[in-house]
């Protein structure tokens, strides 16, 4: 697989996405329901995405992350289908954490960015995030660190980038979600009117 980020630009884009995202620790929010495990950091149920680059990095720095074997069905299936540069992987979890070795994903989860129709970044947005329960998703963005949003948002234009092919799916997740809010408008609109004529 070709390199496409130098271990040099990986280390700014980690130091990017360093600060804080919120002021508490949102993990108290949803371990103590996930048997005492922030639901994001569940390995087993929530397998972790790195880019490729990342993978090779931690490898050569201590192993922290291990390629996660194809352990059932479901995530044999996600690794096949996944693009070539992702690598489903393993962290030793949340007692062994260490936040400098957070992957990007571990960073930016539950955000990802929003996109205009030319491909601008409009802002953040929640992810779709496939079932996984995450407390903070719905509540209100100012509860994000405007600091780290920005650097967010500065990371994804550089990654854009280096990986145009994810430009291209959040360009079709924010239309996806676009059609969302429009039916959802409708629907409102419609039960508005119901109410009216009641
Ligand atoms: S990001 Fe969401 S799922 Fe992860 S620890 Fe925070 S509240 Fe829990
Ligand atoms: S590296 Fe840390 S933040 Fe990321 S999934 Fe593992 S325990 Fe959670």
């Amino acid at each position: 697989m070709k390199t496409r980020i130098s271990e040099k630009k990986l280390k700014s884009l980690y130091q990017l996405l360093s600060d804080p995202m919120i002021d508490f620790d949102c993990g108290e929010l949803c371990a103590p329901g996930n048997g005492g495990i922030p639901v994001c950091c569940a390995n087993e149920d929530v397998v972790p995405v790195l880019f490729n680059e990342e993978y090779k990095y931690h490898w050569k720095n201590g192993r922290f992350w291990k390629r996660m074997p194809p352990i059932n069905k479901e995530i044999k299936k996600f690794i096949e289908e996944a693009e070539d540069y992702y690598v489903f992987a393993k962290c030793p979890g949340p007692a062994g954490c260490e936040r400098s070795k957070r992957a990007l994903n571990c960073r930016t989860f539950p955000l990802e960015p929003y996109l205009d129709k030319d491909g601008g970044i409009m802002g953040l947005a929640y992810s779709d995030t496939n079932g996984i329960d995450c407390p903070l998703i719905g509540k209100p963005m100012k509860i994000f660190n405007p600091v780290y949003v920005r650097n967010v948002i500065k990371f994804w234009e550089e990654m854009f980038e280096y990986y145009p092919e994810e430009k291209e799916t959040y360009m079709e997740e924010s239309r996806k979600r676009d059609r969302r809010i429009k039916r959802l408008k409708l629907r409102q609109k419609r039960l508005s009117i119901l109410r009216k004529v009641k």
